[in-house]
């Protein structure tokens, strides 16, 4: 039987609060109700499970091109697939990077090759990630991968005469500037967010002015000249009050938060685990607790991974040498559940919101993000809330398993993954389901 079959899911929890079928046919949701399925339909018993749009990260390191020993388009992708993801959107720091129409095509059309995921490049907003002169941004638009959101995420758009620029510049297609909040100049040398953990470890420290000074002057611009502007991986409690303040003022700007920054604090770096070592670097509980606060009253509008992939060799050595990241995209979604579903922050209807609905709208991608609704796009990702496990590093489909998580217990995680209506992931609880 083909991979197109009509599929009926039976039994699901729409967002956690409402029990319907979902029947998908040519790859579309064609009726919320089992009756209506056509005949020979394969069905799938979703009981006890919650069905959500299908995740979309906005937030991803692939490392191809250039560093295929970490991670490729593929193993990317199966990685996205097993964490409930239909659609990521790769980061341009790759070698070459992403600063051409010629390599965002590349990545794109190995993206719909591999088929798991719809694979979005992000171009880089400035030559080589160098941040001296803009990239050709509106050739990356106009180019078969129709680019909307740029960044030169790992380094920060410091130049503020550029980040005007590039804002003025993203104005014209409608795409966005994902910035990476980090003043270079007060981060030389830093290996973890400078507090009383690094006074008494003894590490150069990542202060939290580093970040907020830049989310507020790139407010203030986004203001002025009437863009769009995202800031990623948003991690100390000033962040979330510039947020929130620029928001008040009508700044059209979005933020997100990375499931590491809602779980853990810089007290994990007490063990010199270079797992643990990431930029931005984790914070305090404060900063824990005000992310989360942002997150639950939409300050915050997104979570994303910044799955991180790298191989053992840059982080099976010594903290001060290791590689800065980790990789996340098989344990977003149990986080986010852990910390803010678990503890009534948020529902499952919101988890929808900043999983899926808002990254699909932050990064325009006009077929995901779309309701469980009949004549939508049967992009789906179905949830065991009760499936409680203990993460497995070395199990990750990705091509690195440098996770800070190994050992600890999530309370659910994603069985199910459909990218227009074609299972991409399927638990093993599901093996035979289709017979
Ligand atoms: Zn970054």
């Amino acid at each position: 039987m083909s991979d197109t079959a009509a599929i009926v899911i039976e039994n699901a929890s729409l967002y956690g609060d409402t029990t319907a079928d979902l029947v998908i046919v040519d790859g579309r949701i064609a009726s919320l109700d089992r009756a209506d399925a056509p005949a020979g339909a394969r069905t799938l018993d979703a009981s006890g499970l919650v069905a959500l749009p299908g995740l979309v990260d906005i937030h991803t390191h692939l490392r191809e091109p250039g560093r295929e020993d970490a991670e490729t388009i593929e193993t990317g992708s199966r990685s996205a697939a097993q964490g409930g993801f239909v659609a990521i959107h790769a980061m341009a720091n790759t070698t070459p990077t992403a600063d051409t129409a010629g390599v965002v095509e590349l990545v794109a059309s190995r993206g719909r090759e591999v088929g798991l995921v719809d694979v979005f490049p992000v171009g880089a907003v400035t030559v080589g990630l160098e941040g001296t002169q803009l990239s050709e941004m509106g050739a990356m638009a106009n180019s078969r991968a129709q680019v909307r959101m740029f960044s030169d995420d790992g380094k920060c758009v410091h130049d503020p005469v550029l980040m005007r620029r590039a804002l003025e510049y993203v104005k014209t297609f409608d795409g966005v500037i994902a910035q990476h909040a980090q003043d270079p100049r007060l981060t030389e040398g830093a290996q973890m967010h400078e507090g009383l953990v690094s006074a008494e470890l003894g590490l150069a420290g990542w202060p939290a002015v580093a970040e907020e000074s830049i989310i507020a002057r790139d407010v203030l611009l986004a203001g002025h000249v009437g863009s769009r502007l995202h800031v990623c991986h948003l991690s100390t409690a000033g962040s979330v009050d510039i947020i929130r303040w620029a928001k008040a003022k009508g700044i059209d700007v979005t933020a997100e938060v990375m499931p590491h920054h809602l779980l853990l604090t810089d007290e994990s770096v007490r063990g010199y685990d270079p797992r643990f070592k990431v930029n931005p670097p984790l914070r305090t509980q404060e900063d824990v607790d005000a992310v989360r606060a942002g997150l639950a009253d939409g300050t915050i509008d997104v979570v994303a991974t910044d799955h991180a992939p790298h191989p053992d060799e840059d982080k099976d050595c010594e903290w001060g040498a290791a590689a800065m990241g980790m990789i996340g995209l098989e344990t977003a979604l149990g986080i986010v559940q852990k910390t803010m579903v678990d503890t009534g922050a948020l529902s499952w209807r919101d988890v929808a919101r900043v999983m899926s609905t808002t990254p699909a709208s932050i990064g325009r991608d006009a077929e995901h993000g779309r309701p469980l609704e009949v004549g939508e796009p049967a992009n789906i990702t179905l949830v065991d809330p009760a499936a409680a496990w203990t993460v497995e590093p070395s199990a990750t489909a990705s091509r690195s398993n440098n996770s800070p998580f190994g050992g600890i217990e999530l309370p659910g995680r994603a069985v199910a993954t459909f990218l227009r209506g074609r299972p991409t992931y399927l638990d093993v609880s599901f093996e035979g389901a289709f017979a």
